[in-house]
């Protein structure tokens, strides 16, 4: 018997023990009871969802329209100076201060509830524009982006310099706006170097305008994004580096209305 013959013999060996394996593998699969691929621990705790756009029993209200007991004044820490409505409510006071959570977040569901003012005032970022910037460093804009053109990745549900919004789904100017939002915030090494970038997903009103995009770092308006953990977007360094949600004071009577978190 030469070499040749001895290889097409061994070729048909291995084909063979190959087609019994798969054949083994297709009668292994159907030999598998479905109770085999189900997973039942562990079992997701129960929630109560709210009726409408009420929290759900395991949120944290930042927000429900009586006080501001959750929040205070971005930089001098104090009381908050805006206006809190008899609608439970409450509005920007033009030019006195960001404000901020007392306590820090990580990783967050939130539900935020905006509306612009009904007084048309400026054009493109001058018009309706507040913010929420998460850990005091990204921010999702808020803007009156009805009928009202700036920059797309300056307009409401931006990830402000970032992220274009996949669609513009605001309401008319002085309808009330609500954002769902999940935030999972970057991961740092011990030298404060980012090793996982954070993301976000946004709906407004409902609607998917941001799909878990990634972030490049703090939103700045000049420049590009700081990556570091303890960074802070702008140059103001006085500002300590307190990890907390703010809504932003851009000068114009922007409302707010029920605000919660879950944790995540
Ligand atoms: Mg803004």
């Amino acid at each position: 018997m030469n070499n040749h013959c001895l290889s097409f013999k061994n070729f048909f060996m291995y084909y063979f023990l190959l087609s019994m394996l798969f054949v083994n593998l297709a009668f292994a699969q159907e030999r598998m009871k479905p109770e085999e691929t189900e997973v039942w621990e562990p079992e997701p705790r129960l929630v109560f969802p709210g009726v409408l756009n009420s929290p759900p029993s395991d949120a944290e209200i930042l927000f429900d329209g009586t006080n501001f007991s959750k929040w205070r004044h971005e930089s001098t820490k104090g009381e908050v100076q805006w206006t809190l409505n008899p609608d439970k409510t409450m509005t920007v006071k033009p030019r006195m201060g960001s404000i901020e959570t007392i306590n820090e977040h990580g990783s967050i569901q939130l539900h935020l509830e905006w509306k612009s003012p009904t007084i048309l005032k400026g054009e493109g970022q001058g018009r309706g524009n507040s913010g929420i910037i998460f850990q005091r460093r990204y921010e999702v804009q808020i803007l009156d982006s009805y009928n009202n053109r700036t920059y797309s990745n300056g307009q409401a549900s931006a990830i402000y310099k970032q992220h274009i919004p996949l669609v513009n789904a605001v309401r008319p100017t002085g309808e009330w706006q609500i954002y769902d939002i999940v935030f999972n915030e970057p991961q740092f090494d011990t030298d404060g170097k980012m090793t996982k970038p954070g993301n976000f997903t946004v709906f407004l009103n409902g609607v998917l305008v941001q799909n878990n995009v990634e972030l490049l770092g703090t939103t700045e308006y000049i420049g590009k994004p700081k990556t570091g953990r303890d960074e802070m977007p702008g140059s103001n360094k006085s500002t300590p580096s307190h990890r907390s949600l703010l809504l932003q004071d851009h000068g114009d009577l922007v409302s707010y209305r029920n605000i919660w978190m879950r944790k995540l």
